[in-house]
């Protein structure tokens, strides 16, 4: 303890950079939209948007502002009680947006807007909705808040049109009073994946753990395991990575053959899909996995 643990050689990632990569760049300070990968610095762009001849090209887009209401111990998005209201035409130039992009996957997220009645839950499904009309062929994912439970909101989405439904679980069971804001918690958020796939038993349900925060392996396995009695249909591990100094620290880096062996324990499951790795985030190479 007090000691920040040093970065790995697994970790230290250079970023490729392609063709594809810059012009998705361009055209992205055109639109203005927000994308987590440029926000988050996600160490996987280069990949995920070089995308290529064989590859698929995949970006994360952040609906509703860049202003969250809640205050994750992990997370670096700004936080504010009453952040500015919704651009209601947001929705049709996001879609306009990404059709004309030539993206193969994307996944629309959100930051958690508990100052809206129905989070935002309508603004997310209009974005499905006129984007499908655009583009059928483009797959959709949606990673999205838990709505405080709102399993009507939850509805909203599971049938706007979209192909995968994924709102991230983010850490074992014991520890989401320790990560997650103090309205988040186990419980709802498995609740919201059951409720997408009842409501739409066709979608693909899908959900994300980060791993080194102190959780021990008894704990993910439990976790895992009433994932799967839910229904939940892919799983992603990646390792915690400390944003700011100010947020939660990393209690372990967990190397990438403990990774590899719960990808095993994920299929052995029976997750249709598991990604399991140190740089693995809640989209990687999402566009795989269809
Ligand atoms: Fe973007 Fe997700 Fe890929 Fe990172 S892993 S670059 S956030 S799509
Ligand atoms: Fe970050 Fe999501 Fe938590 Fe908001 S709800 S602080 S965006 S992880």
């Amino acid at each position: 303890k007090g000691e920040r643990l040093r970065l790995p050689p697994w970790l230290k990632t250079e970023i490729p950079i392609g063709k594809n990569y810059n012009r998705l760049k361009n055209t992205l300070r055109d639109l203005s939209l927000h994308t987590v990968c440029e926000e988050a610095r996600c160490p996987n762009i280069g990949e995920c948007w070089g995308g290529g001849e064989y590859a698929t090209a995949t970006a994360t887009i952040m609906l509703m502002g860049d202003t969250c209401t809640r205050g994750c111990r992990f997370c670096s998005v700004k936080t504010a009680r009453q952040p500015p209201p919704l651009d209601p035409d947001e929705p049709k130039n996001t879609a306009k947006a990404i059709a004309a992009w030539g993206l193969d996957y994307v996944v629309l997220t959100s930051v958690d807007r508990d100052d809206i009645a129905d989070g935002g839950a309508e603004h997310f499904a209009k974005t499905v909705s006129s984007l499908k009309e655009r583009n059928p062929n483009i797959v959709v994912e949606c990673l999205t808040p838990d709505f405080r439970g709102d399993l009507a909101a939850v509805e909203k989405i599971s049938l706007s049109g979209l192909d995968v439904y994924a709102h991230n679980v983010e850490t074992v069971r014991e520890l989401q009073r320790y990560v997650r804001d103090p309205r988040a918690n186990f419980d709802q958020s498995l609740s919201v994946l059951k409720h997408a796939k009842k409501a739409k038993p066709s979608l693909l349900t899908k959900t994300s753990i980060m791993l080194g925060l102190g959780e021990s392996d008894q704990q993910i396995i439990n976790t895992m395991t009433e994932l799967r009695a839910a229904g939940v249909d892919c799983l992603t591990l990646g390792q915690y990575m400390q944003p700011t100094k100010r947020h939660l620290k990393v209690e372990e880096y967990i190397p990438p053959e403990k990774f590899a062996y719960w990808e095993k324990v994920g299929n052995d499951m029976g997750f249709a899909y598991t990604a399991s790795g140190p740089l693995v985030r809640s989209s990687y190479k999402a566009g795989e996995q269809s």
